[in-house]
């Protein structure tokens, strides 16, 4: 048929809207999607006529794709997804899952009324910080402490109302970009502070900040260098010797530890991380860190440390355009409740567990992951095979560690690899996976067991369908 014909042709919305399929629609999803979906599906079939790839009008074919587009709209566009890249704290795909305990409590919390900022001893107003001050500062061994958003707003927060017009200490070895904007220098300019950086890239001495100190120094601030390390010729001195400094001119430390790591990974053969334990018993005035890296918990910044700069701190306007939200509070809490007793933070925070998990329990998982899948797929589609491999925790946390781990890998036949990796993100559920020496690595280590049937489907449905 010539063009002009088949645009002819193209039915009319209202016939659509009126067909068995229109009404079907119409009673299971909102008028303006199914019509949005409606022109999306003809405005793709007339755009497919004029590229001239179209002889004959496939009603059949273009229903269907109204169906698919009309269902796409009706989709949440945040979702779950399944990790297979074997980043444990992966910042693009929500860092930490979840503990289930820590949920439930989240939706009692949530899906009623609560006593966020409820006083119910004197039945009055109360302090929504209340809830999880005691237990931080419980765990951590502080005097006093803060929650909010994200470590992004506990650092900006805490040097606005401790520093603004005043000077910042920061070792030029620390002045690190953590991803996204936040920049140590920028976000120092941002808060008000004036960076007074010292020492060089490798190497900054105790003496580079004794000499730099003056009456208008407020901090003497240390940042973790998140995912960023100096190998070889370096030097830095302890937060021992630098609160030692502080001291003698009454100036508060304060650390940007980044990560939240409240338990001593030594044990387990991981050495390089404070804990923030550490770092408040070696006398730093003020300590940050995120929720959702080590910790495991939820999106949030907690700002620990003495009762004098928190009390500041407390105070400063810019704490209500950064506080959080009653499901964020119930979360922290719950997860600072497995804190309590530290084997049952190993096994029941899903971060720590996938940290710790030995290399020949996730070798079983791949072989799980693996036989469900020779299964269902020919040897003439697909290779399969368990190789051996290395994970990371992400997060900016323990950047110069690679955990061995087992992933499946996967080699097509009848695709490229990068077709392979590009379907499988299409799943329902969506599998994050990663390329290497062109395999596809399903990283057994941060499956979690239940997405197992779901990673399956997800790959033999990408492999066949
Ligand atoms: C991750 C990180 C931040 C930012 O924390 P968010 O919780 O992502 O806002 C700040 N400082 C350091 C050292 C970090 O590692």
């Amino acid at each position: 048929m010539e063009q002009k014909k088949l645009l002819a042709a193209l039915p009319s919305v209202d016939e659509i809207l009126k067909s068995p399929d229109g009404e079907r629609w119409l009673s299971r999803y909102p008028r303006r999607m199914v019509l949005q979906g409606i022109r999306d599906a003809v405005q793709s079939e007339r755009d497919a006529i004029f590229a001239q790839e179209r002889r004959v009008l496939d009603t059949a074919a273009l229903l269907a794709a109204m169906d698919k587009r009309i269902a796409e709209l009706c989709t949440y566009s945040l979702k779950s997804a399944i990790n297979a890249t074997g980043v444990v704290i992966h910042t693009n795909l929500g860092r930490s899952v979840l503990p289930d305990s820590v949920m439930q409590h989240v939706v009692d919390v949530a899906s009623g009324y609560s006593n966020l900022e409820y006083d119910l001893e004197k039945g009055m107003r109360g302090k929504r910080y209340s809830h999880v001050q005691r237990i931080i500062n419980d765990i951590t061994g502080a005097e006093a402490s803060l929650i909010v958003n994200n470590n992004a707003a506990a650092v900006f927060v805490s040097l606005t109302a401790l520093a603004k017009g005043k000077e910042v200490i920061v070792s030029r070895g620390e002045l690190v970009e953590i991803g996204g904007s936040f920049r140590i220098p920028d976000v120092m300019s941002a808060s008000g502070a004036i960076l007074r950086e010292v020492g060089t890239t490798n190497k900054t001495h105790l003496r580079d900040y004794e000499q730099a100190i003056n009456e208008n120094t407020a901090l003497l601030l240390k940042v973790h260098q998140s995912n960023f390390r100096m190998v070889g010729f370096t030097e830095t001195p302890s937060v021992e010797d630098l609160v030692a400094l502080g001291r003698r001119h009454n100036i508060p430390v304060m650390f940007d530890l980044g990560s939240g790591c409240l338990i001593d990974m030594k044990p387990y053969g991981i050495h390089i991380e404070l804990t923030v334990q550490e770092v408040v018993t070696a006398g730093a005035g003020i300590v940050t860190f995120s929720g959702d890296k080590l910790l495991g918990g939820p999106q949030g910044g907690v700002i620990a440390g003495n009762k004098e700069p928190i009390d500041i701190i407390a105070k400063n306007q810019l704490m209500r355009a950064v506080r959080v939200d009653k499901m964020t509070l119930a979360a922290f809490e719950a997860t600072l409740h497995l804190y309590l007793e530290e084997e049952r933070a190993r096994m029941e925070i899903p971060t720590l567990r996938m940290l710790f998990m030995k290399p020949e329990a996730i070798k079983k998982r791949a072989q799980r992951i693996a036989s469900r899948l020779r299964k269902s797929l020919s040897a003439d589609d697909v290779t399969i095979r368990i190789v051996k491999d290395a994970s990371q925790s992400g997060g900016g946390a323990l950047s110069e560690i690679l955990f061995d781990t087992f992933a499946v890998a996967i080699v097509p036949k009848k695709m490229t690899v990068n077709t392979l990796e590009a379907k499988l993100r299409k799943q329902k559920p969506p599998v994050i996976a990663r390329i290497k020496d062109g395999a596809l690595l399903l990283d057994a280590r941060t499956v979690l067991d239940k997405d197992l049937p779901l990673l399956a489907s997800g790959v033999i449905n990408a492999l066949t369908a």
